[in-house]
């Protein structure tokens, strides 16, 4: 696509970025037919070859309208148009730069910049999120359904064991994570424990950056990753092996930090080790599926539950991790349903359930019809739901009485049964 960068941008390493990235589309519109928000609302503008050309004209022209950034709003960056894309055109990339421009362009007043800015300064802060999640759960009874839906029941998470092996890997927590689900990184660690690997958490890492990324906040995300590679590199420097995810919507965003601190002299060396070193929780146990396979047979389940997998976008798209959870699970003994439209967005997107909840309800409605919940898809219905990321478990289980799970508690439990 040829493209005649307006002076504000043009010299800079976001202008050229763009530019290198807007030559390799070639507008075939493949991509249309595989993105979920242009599914739904039938618009080329909210389908990625629109965003592409509404970006392409704004870095021409300087002028951006709320019209454009109703559209970039619209994205749910899930990345589904990177996979299907033949040309291999960064879109999500493109798409940063274009909100950045967007954000400096047409200033959010009212109840979308204050929604945004609470968001932003509220969920990645412990101190105030948990308290408020907990008085939320004791008023769960109370509160109407659609609150009620978006809080989770408080779940004991189980013990989690003390580090004790000479194999150690450091595992996020998280900013919500902790709080929400934090049977997540309990599991994880039992099972890396079962294993002979210690999972450590890093006394001062938090909130990998995504939340504010997305809420137009580059320079708060920026600051976010440094904290965490502060808090990782002496552990990696001390022997800890690799730094795992167990939440796939971190994972991508800590395997950007080396893109996102390129111009940052004193961070960018250690961003790109730290991204070096990341590892999405599959892949890390992946990597163990000898001693897993045999920790496996002295632990068979007693029954093989059915289970839809719903692979997040984040996974899939972000990190291209595709069949790994898949084959773990069906190791554990459990029976994997089929799943239609297996590449949409279930509509959690971080905090677009909440921004464009509209949207996002239509799509977690056909997500967990894909997922043949109640034999909606015309296979056998599952009888649990597994998903690797906390936003997409949570917004699922908003939806279904069905239990929606993180897929490590699965192996937990897997690992866990004793030997008949
Ligand atoms: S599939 Fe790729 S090359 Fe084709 S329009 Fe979409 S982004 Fe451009
Ligand atoms: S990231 Fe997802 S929602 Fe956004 S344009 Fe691409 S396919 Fe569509």
């Amino acid at each position: 696509m040829e493209t005649h960068l307006a002076d504000f941008i043009r010299d800079t390493r976001a202008g050229r970025e763009a530019e290198a990235i807007l030559r390799t589309c070639v507008h075939c519109g493949f991509c249309t037919a595989t993105c979920p928000t242009y599914q739904l609302l039938g618009d080329e503008l909210d389908g990625p070859r629109g965003r592409i050309y509404l970006i392409k004209q704004m870095l021409e022209t300087g002028a951006a309208t709320e019209k454009t950034r109703l559209h970039l709003d619209r994205c749910l960056t899930c990345r589904s148009c990177e996979t299907t894309c033949p040309s291999g055109v960064q879109y999500s990339r493109l798409l940063d730069i274009g909100r950045e421009v967007v954000a400096g362009r047409v200033p959010r007043y009212g109840s979308d910049g204050l929604m945004r800015s609470l968001l932003k300064h509220f969920l990645p802060r412990p101190l105030l999120f948990n308290p408020a999640l907990r008085v939320g759960q004791m008023l769960r009874p109370l509160l109407p359904a659609a609150l009620k839906a978006k809080i989770p029941e408080r779940r004991d998470p189980g013990r989690t064991p003390a580090p004790r092996h000479a194999r150690r890997m450091i595992v996020l927590a998280g900013c919500v994570q902790p709080a929400m689900l934090p049977g997540i990184n309990a599991a994880a660690a039992r099972v890396f424990d079962r294993l002979g690997i210690s999972l450590v958490e890093a006394e001062r890492a938090g909130c990998c950056g995504a939340l504010r990324l997305h809420l137009d906040d580059a320079a708060g995300a920026c600051a976010d990753a440094r904290r965490n590679i502060d808090a990782w590199l002496p552990l990696l420097d001390a022997g800890f092996e690799a730094i795992v995810m167990t939440a796939s919507g971190c994972g991508v965003q800590v395997r950007d930090y080396a893109h996102l601190l390129q111009d940052d002299p004193r961070y960018a060396v250690k961003a790109a080790r730290i991204a070096l070193a990341t590892r999405d929780i599959s892949e890390a146990l992946i990597g163990e599926k000898a001693a897993l396979l045999e920790l496996l047979e002295k632990s068979a389940l007693a029954a093989r539950r059915r289970v839809a997998f719903h692979s997040s976008c984040t996974l899939q798209h972000g990190q291209q991790i595709r069949g790994v959870v898949e084959e773990l699970l069906a190791a554990a003994g459990y029976a994997l349903v089929p799943v239609s439209d297996a590449h949409l967005c279930c509509g959690s997107a971080g905090t677009y359930s909440v921004l464009q909840s509209e949207i996002s309800t239509q799509l977690r409605d056909n997500k967990l019809r894909g997922l043949g919940v109640g034999g909606a898809n015309g296979f056998v219905a599952p009888e649990v739901i597994a998903s690797a990321n906390i936003g997409c478990i949570t917004h699922l289980q908003s939806g279904t009485a069905l239990p929606v799970r993180h897929w490590i508690e699965l192996l937990d439990e897997a690992t866990a049964a004793p030997a008949c």
